[in-house]
């Protein structure tokens, strides 16, 4: 075996769940995986809701931590960014000027925060979430009576509203758009998300630019398009996320909505591989669709099927897209795509919830959302995603009916 290794250039989660199982795989030369941060791989899930809302001091929830890295042998080189790439010699440069050859490469750098930008508001003091720093920083403002205005009524957004009343502060959310979570997820769910924030005291503010941001000492004051103005303790952004794909494009990678990848998650490059947040890639269950998703099980997956193509595997990514949300005692979960459908059905789950089945022309199911206590959702949704996988084209009368058991319906079509 050679001494030139896997490498691995992000040490979130698609990195992490790689350097693994590289090393489960039977991998025996060297892995190394590469992060900017100073601290070992954890999970980011938890910033929006559980690092926020602990009454003690948090802690990271690690992915990786030093014993494991240990245990599997991989060298983790923390708090130094790779800098290039040099695709002729199958060299990473690093900002400290090491040089790591590669047998394969993966990226899985992930997505950063899209910015906010305001002319004639650049002093003002703003706070996005995406590292576990950003979530102690935010922690540290969210006190009880405080006001808060959130930017953005997306996963970001709305996560952190649900935290922060939560916490006792009260919450002004602004979205340009005209509802929240126009990404994804249906509108009939987005409503009961809605509603259960105005219940809260969330008061929402739709389609109305911001004018400018002035501060006044602590506070600062948002004025509106409208004329109106909103008085804060803290503003935290959650405008979206922009793919990191700028050491792919600076070596030459094809890039397309991030960094392109063929359905085994090769870059234009056969030596070089991308996962997670960072890269495109065409979906085999919608009829090729180039898609790239920011959630947090399709980096794990993509992570370690990459991990399996890295060692000669030729997989096809194939996994059904699924994500979930927790605000309140609400749990929302989607499996698909929705916007792949053009029919919905729904199913009635009693009082405390919805069910919706997305779909498309030929009546096959693309996607499946729901809203609800997880007990009342988790596990139809989880039949919903084999149905998807199996391209089920499931009696729409026996979707809607909740005496049927969507478990008979998966059954069926095996
Ligand atoms: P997001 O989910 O894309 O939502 C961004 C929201 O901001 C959208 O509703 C967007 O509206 C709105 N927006 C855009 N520009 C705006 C502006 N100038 N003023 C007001 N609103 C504006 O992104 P995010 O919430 O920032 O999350 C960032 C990343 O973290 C994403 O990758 C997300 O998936 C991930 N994340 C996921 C979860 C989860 O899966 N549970 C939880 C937290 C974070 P339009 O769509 O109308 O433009």
């Amino acid at each position: 075996m050679t001494d030139i290794g896997m490498v691995i250039i992000g040490a979130g989660e698609a990195g992490a769940r790689a350097a693994v199982q590289l090393r489960e795989e039977g991998w025996s030369g060297p892995i190394t995986l590469i992060g900017e941060e100073r601290l070992s791989p954890y999970e980011r899930p938890p910033l929006s809701k559980g690092t926020l809302l602990d009454k003690d001091e948090p802690a990271p929830v690690w992915i990786l931590n030093e014993e494991r890295l240990a245990q599997h042998d991989i060298t983790f080189i923390s708090g130094c960014g790779a800098v290039d790439i040099d695709r002729e010699r199958r060299t990473v440069l690093l900002e400290d000027g090491r040089l790591i050859p590669y047998f394969r490469l993966l990226l899985t750098t992930g997505a950063r925060p899209r910015k906010y930008k305001l002319e004639g508001s650049e002093d003002a003091d703003v706070l996005y979430l995406r590292t576990y720093a950003d979530a102690m920083k935010l922690r540290d403002r969210l006190h009880s009576g405080m006001h808060v205005a959130v930017i953005g009524g997306g996963f970001i957004g709305l996560e952190v509203t649900a935290s922060a009343i939560e916490r006792g502060c009260t919450v002004s959310l602004i979205e340009l758009g005209p509802r929240i979570l126009s990404r994804g997820v249906p509108k009939e769910i987005a409503d009961v998300v809605e509603a259960r924030h105005r219940k809260a005291g969330v008061d929402f503010k739709f389609g109305v630019p911001i004018e400018k941001i002035t501060k006044n000492g602590e506070r600062q004051t948002i004025v509106l398009a409208d004329g109106s103005t909103i008085e804060c303790n803290a503003i935290i952004i959650g405008i979206g996320a922009i793919p990191e794909s700028s050491l792919a494009e600076k070596c030459g990678l094809e890039i397309d909505n991030g960094i392109r990848v063929d359905e085994m998650l090769r870059t234009s490059d056969p030596f070089i591989y991308a996962a997670g947040d960072c890269c495109s890639f065409p979906h085999p269950f919608y009829g090729g669709r180039r898609i790239r998703l920011e959630a947090w099980r399709n980096a794990q997956d993509q992570g370690t099927l990459a991990a399996h193509n890295m060692m000669g595997a030729d997989k096809v990514y194939k996994a059904v897209p699924w994500f979930w949300s927790d605000q309140y005692e609400l749990t929302l979960q989607v499996t698909g795509l929705t916007d792949a459908g053009e029919t919905i059905v729904s199913r009635d789950i009693g009082e405390e919830g919805r069910f919706y089945f997305h779909l498309a022309g030929d009546g096959s199911l693309v996607a499946a959302s729901a809203i609800g206590p997880i007990s009342k959702i988790a596990k139809d949704i989880r039949f919903s995603e084999m149905l998807i996988h199996q391209g089920a084209r499931p009696d729409p009368e026996a979707l809607a009916n909740p005496d049927v058991k969507l478990r008979s319906l998966a059954m069926v079509v095996q």
